[in-house]
């Protein structure tokens, strides 16, 4: 079982259990994966090695990890044969238990993950001619509770460590093949080079799968600084995005400590729509959000806001929605460009998708505002990737099923 420690999370439901940065293991030895250099440096001194050491060997360790990917000690070449054991008695490379991988017929690519402490959540992988993009998930679960969101249907089961954030895209780079390959420098030493992420398949990381990564900010933080390290997974924070539900008092700190780009899950202009769809919207509302993202740090014309708004039949997609949206965003003077998902549905959903008609429609009108309007094209959604869908295969199986499975777990005659 994973340690977990009472935390107090702003939100909903408060306080949670969620798990520490390092979370135990039978075996006793510490997985690395999530940690930064200088808390690596730190359990190498706790294990005996002197500071300077120490220092170097977290400086090297922390480069086979993050940027050459290598999950064996023994693949260190330039760190001495006798040290690799000392590290593999007490050390793990660890990456997300994979427990199933779904390949749709568009290209797009699901996996289902498992933590150590026995939690599925999930991850996507969508490639498309000019980039390949990641959408990865923040918590197990979302307190949040929107009403055309699958996931928004689970309880928060626990935030994800940096760990299991930072694991995904290192997972996804496993699979894709994407470390950066060796070479043999002047010195004789080998050297990985500059990560670029042109020409790669995995380009861009958004940061929307399943959870609310405001509301799990220092392990979404941690993990990002991993993967924008030069030295470490070395992504461009310009290929990075965060979309949050609109945890306005996180959004500052998300500006200045991450410094990626938002997203903000707008879906609704009127206050009565956006209380019922995003029910967060009656702590924070639309006006306060706007501001927020007009105070956004960093955020410019080269560097807009995304505005997210799910299509939904007859709630929220008329011609006056569409004219408001307009208005608001022009009201707050805001660097932005708005995506427009068509709703993606599941089981049990109460919303219908608006018809093609009208999402043109109200695309053309926010274009004729002066503001881009694309229409997503929906992606995955066959084995249910696509945005809102996700939840984990355990809760997908109906009462009836999981009652079966426990019946005939009890009726096992094994010992
Ligand atoms: N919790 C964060 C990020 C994860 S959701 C957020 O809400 O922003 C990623 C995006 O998918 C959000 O804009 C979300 O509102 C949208 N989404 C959720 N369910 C959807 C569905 N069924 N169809 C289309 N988009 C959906
Ligand atoms: Fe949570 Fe985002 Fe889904 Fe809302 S849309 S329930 S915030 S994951």
């Amino acid at each position: 079982m994973a340690d977990t420690t009472l935390m107090t999370i702003p939100g909903q439901v408060d306080p949670v259990p969620v798990a520490r940065d390092i979370t135990p293991r039978a075996d006793g030895r510490i997985d690395l994966i999530g940690l930064p250099r200088p808390r690596i440096r730190e359990l190498f001194e706790e294990a005996g090695l002197d500071a300077r050491q120490a220092k170097l060997r977290a400086k090297q360790v922390f480069h086979w990890l993050y940027h050459r990917g290598v999950t064996e000690f023994e693949t260190m070449t330039d760190i001495a044969k006798t040290m690799r054991p000392w590290l593999a008695e007490r050390f793990v490379i660890g990456r997300p238990n994979v427990v199933e991988a779904q390949h749709s017929t568009d290209g797009t690519r699901k996996w289902l993950l498992q933590t150590d402490d026995g939690h599925d959540f999930e991850m996507v992988f969508i490639p498309d001619a000019d980039r390949g993009t990641l959408c990865v998930s923040s918590q197990v679960g979302c307190t949040l509770n929107c009403t055309f969101c699958h996931t928004g249907t689970m309880r928060l089961v626990r935030n994800l460590t940096p760990g299991e954030i930072v694991g995904q895209v290192m997972l996804a780079r496993d699979a894709l093949g994407e470390w950066p390959k060796g070479r043999m420098n002047d010195l004789g030493e080998e050297d990985a080079g500059h990560y670029t992420a042109d020409g790669r398949l995995l380009t861009n990381i958004v940061m929307m799968g399943m959870g609310e990564p405001l509301y799990n900010f220092d392990h979404v933080r941690d993990a990002l600084h991993l993967v924008m390290d030069g030295d470490g997974l070395g992504l461009s924070k310009r290929r990075i995005t965060l979309s949050t539900s609109g945890v306005i008092p996180a959004m500052e700190r998300c500006g200045q400590e991450i410094g990626v780009n938002l997203a903000v899950s707008l879906h609704a202009v009127r206050k009565e729509v956006r209380d019922e769809i995003v029910p967060l919207n009656k702590k924070y509302g639309i006006e306060d959000l706007l501001q927020a993202c007009a105070d956004y740090p960093g955020a410019s014309n080269a560097r807009r806001i995304t505005f997210e708004y799910v299509m939904l039949k007859d709630k929220n997609d008329s011609d006056e929605d569409a004219r408001e949206l307009v208005r608001l965003l022009k009201a707050f003077n805001l660097p932005a460009k708005v995506n427009l998902i068509p709703f993606n549905p599941w089981p049990g959903a109460n919303y219908e998708c608006s018809t093609p008609e009208r999402i043109r429609a109200f695309s053309d009108i926010v274009f004729e505002g002066g503001i881009s309007a694309p229409v997503r094209t929906p992606r995955g959604r066959d084995i249910d990737a696509a945005c809102g869908q996700l939840k984990t295969a355990a809760q997908k199986k109906s009462r009836a099923q999981r009652d079966r499975e426990a019946a005939a777990s009890n009726a096992d005659p094994s010992p």
